[in-house]
């Protein structure tokens, strides 16, 4: 009788529960609940419209050598980052600071015009999806959940995602201030079944293959043609849960696998 209450106390089943967790994930094969999405670069074109915007920029400030400008700009918006969150918006307060640092706070108001329209301009951009998105999307959700994942300014990715004619696909939506373990957690518990039942995919390693990893998802990484330089980051290794895959057309196929793959 005693032993048996031993047995049922709840230090000892936390024990038993943490012994298990160090177990390899190999030996825990998991069905698939859930795929995570990142927008940006990963469903639609982005990356490319700031660096036209850029070089716009660049153009305006041409009395100033173009590196020093970039090399301002990029430390200006990482200072204001944390500041700002990511998006158009806080990109555009950034070339406006940029702009005023270079000018010793003297730049003519025909540059800030320019800025700002070259903002509006971006916000009004239309949306293209990347090739093969539609038709991986539509295949996944037939057997998953699919949840957005994305950072940005809130009414630019609504905006991006109503534009995109994708919305009907996703049973959740999450626009977020970042992307860290915490936010995959949170996001697959409340709209899934957890982060282990999960895939997230997405084109930055910084911020949709490791951070999900950690939280223990799968993670598939889709490369887009360029990456800003914050979202930069070495890939991981040794990770079973971890996939490069060169096009969204791949992923589906990829997912029903690992999933079909747990239930042998
Ligand atoms: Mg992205």
């Amino acid at each position: 009788m005693k032993q048996h209450r031993l047995q049922r106390d709840p230090l000892t089943l936390l024990v038993l529960r943490s012994r298990r967790a160090v177990q390899p994930t190999k030996a825990l094969p998991m069905p698939i609940t859930t795929v995570g999405l990142d927008a940006d670069d990963t469903l639609w074109h982005n990356e490319t419209i700031f660096r036209l915007t850029q070089a716009r920029f660049l153009d305006l400030l041409g009395e100033h050598e173009t590196a020093a400008v970039e090399a301002r700009l990029a430390e200006v918006e990482r200072r204001n980052l944390r500041l700002y969150g990511y998006g158009i918006k806080g990109f555009t307060l950034s070339m406006i600071e940029t702009a005023m640092e270079l000018c010793d706070g003297e730049a003519p108001p025909s540059v800030i015009r320019e800025i700002l329209a070259a903002g509006r301009e971006m916000i009004a951009h239309p949306v293209e999806t990347l090739p093969g998105v539609d038709e991986a999307l539509a295949e996944l959700s037939e057997r998953y959940r699919l949840v957005l994942i994305t950072k940005g300014d809130l009414l630019d990715q609504e905006r991006k995602l109503a534009a995109s004619g994708l919305g009907d696909l996703f049973a959740a939506v999450e626009i977020v201030s970042d992307k860290d373990r915490m936010t995959y957690d949170r996001v697959f518990d409340r709209h899934g079944t957890g982060p282990s039942e999960a895939v997230m995919a997405g084109n930055s390693m910084k911020s949709d293959v490791l951070p999900a990893l950690a939280a223990g998802a799968f993670a598939v990484h889709i490369p887009y043609v360029v990456t800003w330089a914050h979202e930069l980051a070495d890939a991981p290794a040794g990770n079973d849960r971890y996939e490069a895959l060169e096009t969204i057309s791949a992923l589906p196929n990829w997912v029903r696998e690992r999933d079909e793959g747990s239930a042998s």
